[in-house]
């Protein structure tokens, strides 16, 4: 996810307070009916900072038992008549609006965290990341008093009505990349249907996560509705996908653990399954667009967040006709681009988010130029410490190389050339992807027989990224399975309940 105003408006250049420098960790236990717990093993994690490799603080470490421990409270705040079973709709929306307004108090606070642990460049983490953040919350909140269920006409002796109920005790398993907006994304929509949620952060960027746990109590929200367990996917993770008293579970993140999710899902109770994995999205250039934006756009889509998006644009078509210049112009752009610690005034790109990452990306790089790519620049590691990586551009690019298939999830882009409508729509889709998708053109008729014919969850024509809260976002094929956000994203979190009540013949 990025936004759409990251090619028009450098967030750098905006009004943006500088981030804390004083701060304190406050948070670092397992959030439980409101209350701050130690892990059952007495085992703690440790949490770094990207930027140079320094711990942070420990965290205690989840696992099956607190996992245990969190579905129980989850269980028990949703029980039938309990105060949040019990609770009026519109309660329920102006919980999460406070939640937001305490979110905003605390932004400068929760955007430093995001910068420190997640290596986000700070005026993105402040801009961007807390207003969508604040966005997808309100949104949400809006809903609560809203969600309907019908009357539906059949034979007249009887009366059919559906209620749309909460599914339940809901788990959430976030990523890292964006700590704080997917569990706005994950937690919006179930609290606003009336779930409760039992959460796992990544074990990379809990912090902000716990630090939104203390603001769920102070918030009012019952004991019990959100509980937050920080810990290991193996552990804490698989324990919330197997777990026979969790009625669904929903997922972002690599689309290897996706497979696990929904057999765990499948092994155990069936739970719903709501899936959104990575991309290798294709962004498709031709020689009549705005050169000029098509660059910027092209060049954001791929390197917003170091490359650490799911809707990275990591395969880039261009007309032949174009194909030099959009090359020369693309890496004209990614030398411009400052290094450097992500809190400090006129960074552009901070580190990966782990040294996993990190190699994982290296190793792709090399596989490049190893399968016959043109290295345009970048092409390895960047300073002493941390995990940076230069910017990095290839042309000269063919499908069959790894680096044309595999989701990278770095600062690198790679650049195709395409003769024909026909060729490029074939190949933007010969991919087990489908997440996002980009079409720069000014001819109405290739832009509308691309947009339909390419498997894609989200396309867009003539700009490339942005996530809003009102609009639905998922993947086609495996990335994903159901949509987050938007009025199709509460159709996730909702049972849809039939009543058919026979009414007495002499008055039907
Ligand atoms: P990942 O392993 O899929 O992590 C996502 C979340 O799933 C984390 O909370 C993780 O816990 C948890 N998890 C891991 N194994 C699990 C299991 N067996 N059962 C339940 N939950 C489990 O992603 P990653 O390893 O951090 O990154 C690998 C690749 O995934 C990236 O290179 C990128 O291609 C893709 N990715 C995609 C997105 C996206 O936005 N769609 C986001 C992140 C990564 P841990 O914190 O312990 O890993
Ligand atoms: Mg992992």
């Amino acid at each position: 996810m990025s936004s759409k105003k990251q090619a028009s408006a450098n967030p750098a250049e905006e009004t943006i307070p500088a981030p804390l420098t004083n701060y304190k960790i406050q948070y670092t236990k397992i959030f439980i009916n409101n209350e701050w717990h130690d892990s059952v093993s007495g085992k703690k994690f440790p949490v770094f900072n990207p930027a140079n490799e320094e711990k942070i603080c420990d965290v205690e470490e989840g696992d099956k038992a607190d996992v245990d421990k969190a579905v129980k409270a989850a269980r028990q705040a949703f029980q039938l008549g309990s105060p949040w079973r019990t609770m009026d709709a519109s309660q329920r929306g102006r919980l999460l609006n406070k939640l937001a307004d305490l979110m905003e108090r605390d932004r400068l606070l929760l955007a430093t965290l995001e910068s420190v642990n997640a290596g986000k460049i700070f005026p993105n983490a402040y801009k961007m990341d807390l207003s969508t953040s604040l966005n997808m919350l309100r949104y949400f909140a809006s809903w609560a008093d809203k969600i309907q269920g019908r009357t539906i006409p059949i034979d007249g002796q009887f009366f059919s009505y559906t209620r749309h109920e909460p599914i339940g005790v809901c788990g959430q398993i976030l990523p890292w990349n964006f700590p704080l907006v997917v569990l706005m994304v994950k937690i919006g929509p179930a609290l606003c249907c009336g779930n409760t949620v039992v959460v796992k952060p990544a074990e990379q960027t809990p912090l902000t996560a716990l630090h939104v746990a203390s603001l769920i109590k102070e918030a009012g929200f019952p004991p019990g509705v959100v509980n937050i367990v920080p810990g290991y996917g193996p552990t804490a993770g698989a324990a919330i996908s197997s777990h026979m008293d969790v009625d669904k579970v929903s997922f972002t993140g690599s689309t290897e653990v996706g497979k696990l999710i929904k057999e765990a899902a499948g092994k155990s109770n069936l739970k719903r399954v709501t899936l959104e994995l990575g991309g290798k999205s294709p962004c498709i250039v031709f020689a009549d667009a705005d050169l000029d934006s098509a660059v910027e756009f092209a060049h954001h889509g791929v390197f917003f967040h170091q490359g650490q998006c799911c809707i990275a644009a990591s395969r880039l078509f261009v007309e032949e006709s174009i194909y030099n210049e959009f090359v020369q112009r693309s890496v004209e752009r990614a030398k411009k681009y400052t290094l450097g610690n992500p809190l400090n005034p006129g960074i552009q790109q901070g580190p990966q988010i782990d040294k996993e990452q990190y190699t994982k990306i290296l190793d792709l790089i090399e596989s490049g130029k190893k399968e016959g790519a043109k290295l345009e620049c970048g092409g390895g590691p960047w300073g002493e410490k941390g995990y940076f990586i230069q910017p990095t551009v290839f042309s000269n690019v063919t499908d069959e190389m790894r680096i044309a298939k595999e989701e990278i999830f770095g600062p690198v882009q790679q650049i195709m050339k395409f003769k024909t409508i026909d060729e490029v729509i074939r190949r933007a889709n010969n991919t087990h992807y489908g997440l996002a998708a980009g079409i720069f053109t000014k001819d109405l008729d290739k832009a509308l027989t691309i947009s339909s014919a390419l498997q894609a969850g989200t396309v867009w024509v003539n700009c490339y990224g942005g996530a809003s809260a009102q609009v639905p976002f998922g993947g086609y094929k495996m990335s994903g399975n159901g949509r987050e956000m938007g009025e199709y994203g509460l159709h996730e979190y909702t049972e849809v309940k039939t009543v058919t009540i026979k009414i007495s013949e002499k008055n039907s």
